[in-house]
């Protein structure tokens, strides 16, 4: 490797180095507790997903350069450098990695491994091994922010088309999607597709809410590829929308990732307090539920229904009753997953390894407790609120033969209000 890539690396590593990231990297007891945690490990019994040996990577290079007896004695220290092997494990280990950090719930010293994982992608990055399909996406995404007026007719018409279908879905034919519209109550940043418009746009008109749709789309591919910057550029995009509309809170979809980085990460990003509140829709649907702003029926969900606490959303967003609130309200027949909240197992559809397609097997392996849980529940119907875990779980439905509906919630919550098109279908 060249003297100038190295330089990179360190400078990557050095502007990344906290306290508490090095506290990470030293005080790890190598007990491999974080093992049993691990859905990728249990899933495919494969070292190079053990949590502790990803973070032991970007040690072994840690301590080459910056920790004088590794500087100086490198065997001795486990100090290696970023040579090409390291650099392919490195790879695999760490774009396998959902950051789901189930790993640092059960880990003795709470180590981050998601946080040191972060780390690694960013050596790859430095070392122009970034993941290329992520990379590709998070450009796109940030040069649709930098010419938004170029998207913005195709987009538009977009919207009139599911408004149609909403006109009809409510029989109100004045129901509308808005779109820049100053001073909303809410700005919806919803996913790319009709399914992720249409059953909020049907919630938002039901609950008389004042309310506008963002040009932009909530998920993130600059914070799966690793790259903070870019990660920053895509949620400004929707962020800077919201403060010109003036609106007082920005919702995010189905969608766990977008959650994080939109309610968690970006204020820290951008060194900013955001002048509005970030909530998930089912935050919202939870509370338009208990305001009496929608009615939704029982009866009208056929089939036992469980819930999949998607990791970013519960464990790492803390959002655990907010969604059982709102399932619980469409269906007298309720199954938790067991374990669940803080506990439950990670799908394995995080992290952007749902578009890394050649990471396919090892992301269907790591889905092996997901399945047994699935099955034990005895449930026809998952109620899942984030896209990644949608697809993976999809994926897993028909691998296995598990006979289940996977659905969105908020699919669910308008098959359960009492809508002139629901009163048809069950007439
Ligand atoms: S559980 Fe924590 S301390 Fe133990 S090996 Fe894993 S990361 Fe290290
Ligand atoms: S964050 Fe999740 S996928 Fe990554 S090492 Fe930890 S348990 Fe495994």
């Amino acid at each position: 490797m060249d003297a100038q890539t190295i330089e990179t690396i360190t400078g990557v590593i050095d502007k990344k180095m906290t306290r508490q990231l090095k506290q990470y990297l030293d005080i790890c007891a190598r007990c491999a507790i974080c093992k049993d945690a691990c859905h990728q490990y249990v899933g495919t019994g494969d070292m190079k997903y053990l949590p502790a040996r990803r973070a032991e990577l970007v040690r072994q290079v840690y301590k080459k350069y910056f920790d004088a007896a590794g500087r100086f004695v490198p065997a001795l220290y486990e100090a290696r450098d970023p040579d090409e092997n390291l650099l392919d494990e490195l790879y695999e280990s760490c774009y396998a990695c959902t950051g789901c950090r189930r790993c640092m719930y059960y880990c003795p010293f709470s180590i981050d491994t998601q946080w040191v994982v972060a780390v690694g992608k960013a050596i790859l990055i430095a070392a122009g091994r970034g993941q290329e399909m992520l990379g590709q996406l998070a450009d796109a995404a940030i040069f649709k922010g930098e010419n938004a007026e170029m998207f913005r007719d195709v987009l538009v018409s977009g919207f009139k088309d599911v408004e149609a279908e909403v006109r009809e879905i409510t029989g109100d034919p004045e129901a509308v999607i808005p779109v820049d519209k100053h001073g909303a109550e809410i700005l919806y940043v919803a996913l790319t597709g009709a399914h992720s418009i249409r059953p909020a746009a049907v919630i938002f008109h039901e609950a008389g809410v004042d309310w506008t749709i963002s040009l932009f789309e909530a998920s993130n591919y600059g914070y799966f590829f690793g790259d903070a910057e870019k990660a920053k550029l895509i949620a400004r995009r929707f962020m800077e929308e919201a403060k010109r509309l003036g609106v007082r809170e920005v919702v995010v979809p189905e969608c766990g990732h977008a959650y994080r980085v939109a309610d968690i990460f970006y204020e820290a990003w951008a060194q900013e307090k955001l002048p509005f509140k970030v909530s998930h829709i089912l935050e919202v649907v939870d509370r338009f539920i208990k305001e009496g702003r929608i009615t939704v029926e029982k009866g009208r969900i056929e089939g036992r229904v469980t819930y999949h606490d998607p990791c970013q959303i519960a464990r790492n967003g803390g959002i655990f009753e907010q969604p059982r609130n709102v399932v619980k309200a469409l269906t007298d027949d309720f199954v938790d997953l067991v374990p669940n909240r803080a506990e439950q197992w990670c799908c394995g559809g995080g992290g952007g390894i749902v578009a890394i397609e050649e990471m396919r097997d090892v992301r269907l392996k790591s889905g092996t407790k997901k399945v047994e849980q699935l099955r034990a529940s005895g449930a026809s119907v998952l109620a899942c609120p984030c896209e990644n875990c949608r697809l993976q779980i999809e994926d897993l439905n028909e691998l296995h033969g598990l006979g289940l509906q996977v659905r969105q919630v908020i699919d669910l919550v308008v098959e359960a209000m009492p809508l002139p098109k629901n009163r048809q279908t069950s007439a």
